[in-house]
């Protein structure tokens, strides 16, 4: 008798792994290689955030969160 244990083999493939080293913007749902990130999860992209960089920043240099509303550099990402 001949026992063959890969007759039961599974195959799963996970390409949601890819998915998860980028970022999803939390204004426009797509997801890019970078995004600016807040300490509470919120990501944005640089799309969506020149769009409302009138309502985020107030002196370039460092921009509000709309979830937590904490304060976060520009630069230094
Ligand atoms: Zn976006
Ligand atoms: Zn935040």
């Amino acid at each position: 008798m001949i026992d063959d244990p890969q007759t039961t083999r599974r195959q799963k493939r996970r390409e949601k792994r890819i998915q998860n080293s980028r970022r999803q913007c939390h204004c426009c749902r797509q997801t890019f290689m970078f995004c600016w990130r807040c300490r509470c999860g919120f990501a944005i992209c640089q799309a969506c955030m020149h769009e409302n960089a009138w309502g985020m920043t107030c002196n370039g240099i460092t921009w509000t969160c709309p979830d937590c509303g904490g304060q976060n550099g520009y630069g230094n990402q």
